[in-house]
């Protein structure tokens, strides 16, 4: 167990999880690692090796040749380090949330991302997001939050967002990016998407982020010390 302080979140795509997440590390102080970001490197990896999303034998053997990292950038922000490259850009392309999902499902993934999550969260206070953070990564997680929000509304979101950074797509096709996600995470055998038994479950359907980031920060401030 960490001797530092540790937040988990975790929801479905889209629930609003890494904005907070973000916005709580920056005004608490802790280091925020999106777990998520980690699942796309090793689908922009599986992508580059010209292999199929769901081949699991192919994508096993790919795992050792693999050395990922994670670097804060000066604006604090997690870049991806694959192999020493920087894929952060790459993580985003709607190819990859999909390569992403498929891989995830996959257990040799799962435990060779592990230790390595588990890593992070040594350095320092940390806030750590995905979908399985409560449940498997952080058992013994200070405080759990499960974010969720109808999937139109994350639909809406997740296309406002893409749409900002310049990222072509509509919005039928986001939503149906998102239900297909939220069945793969929340069917597959290694690690569903599922609250913990002890997290606080937050439906952000109809907050404003303002609203979710305050309802945040008054559980997280009771879990201060002082
Ligand atoms: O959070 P984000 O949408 O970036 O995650 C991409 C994909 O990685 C998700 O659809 C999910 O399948 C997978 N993932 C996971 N476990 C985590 C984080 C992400 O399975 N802890």
């Amino acid at each position: 167990m960490s001797k530092y302080l540790s937040i988990a979140i975790d929801g479905p795509s889209g629930a609003g999880k890494s904005t907070l997440a973000k916005m709580c590390a920056e005004k608490f102080g802790f280091i925020y690692v999106d777990t998520g970001a980690i699942y796309r490197t090793v689908g922009v990896a599986v992508r580059s090796a010209g292999l199929a999303p769901k081949d699991e034998k192919g994508v096993e053997a790919l795992l050792d040749s693999l050395n990922i990292s994670i670097k804060y950038g000066g604006d604090g922000l997690q870049r991806m380090l694959l192999n020493g490259g920087d894929v952060t850009e790459a993580l985003r392309q709607p190819e990859i949330s999909l390569y992403a999902s498929d891989i995830s499902a996959m257990p040799a993934v799962r435990a060779f991302l592990l230790d390595k999550q588990r890593g992070f969260a040594e350095n320092g206070p940390v806030i750590m997001d995905g979908r399985d953070i409560g449940t498997v990564v952080l058992p013994d997680a200070d405080l759990k939050i499960f974010l969720t929000a109808a999937p139109e509304e994350r639909a809406r979101r997740r296309f406002a967002e893409l749409a900002l950074r310049g990222v072509e797509t509509c919005y039928q096709d986001v939503l149906k990016d998102i239900l297909y996600r939220d069945k793969n995470d929340s069917a597959r055998s290694a690690a569903p998407l599922r609250p913990a038994k002890d997290a606080v479950i937050l439906d952000t359907t109809g907050n404003s982020i303002e609203k979710s980031f305050g309802l945040l920060c008054v559980l997280i401030g009771e879990k201060l010390p002082g």
